[in-house]
């Protein structure tokens, strides 16, 4: 059974706050590289030149650096499912081409394959 036009819609929404909580995340520690392919680079705080300081910032750059580059794996894969719907093959198994269970949708909407895959 394919997903109905309002079962679609409804992921659509979904993925699209999903999309808009990432890039605010995003953009409090990254600045827009690529707004649109959403690529971001971390931006470094310089806090001050004392040694301490400067360790600090390192720290949190690094801390920074990990979590972007998770929430852009997030933002690529959710816009790549918008995309989805809009081609209408959202739902679909990537790999083996059957129908990705509605259920594991629901908890991760961005899945491009089924259980199995
Ligand atoms: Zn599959």
């Amino acid at each position: 059974m394919a997903l109905d036009k309002k079962t679609l819609e409804e992921f659509k929404e979904l993925l699209l706050k999903e999309q808009k909580k990432i890039e605010d995340e995003l953009k409090r520690i990254a600045k827009p590289v690529n707004e649109e392919a959403g690529d971001y680079a971390t931006t470094y705080t310089n806090i001050g030149d004392d040694e301490d300081e400067n360790a600090s910032e390192v720290e949190e750059y690094a801390g920074n650096l990990a979590i972007e580059s998770s929430l852009e794996k997030r933002l690529v894969e959710t816009k790549e499912a918008l995309k989805r719907i809009e081609d209408g093959t959202y739902g679909i198994c990537e790999n083996c081409g059957k129908e990705i269970p509605i259920e594991r949708l629901k908890a991760y909407p961005s899945a491009k394959t089924c259980m199995q895959c």
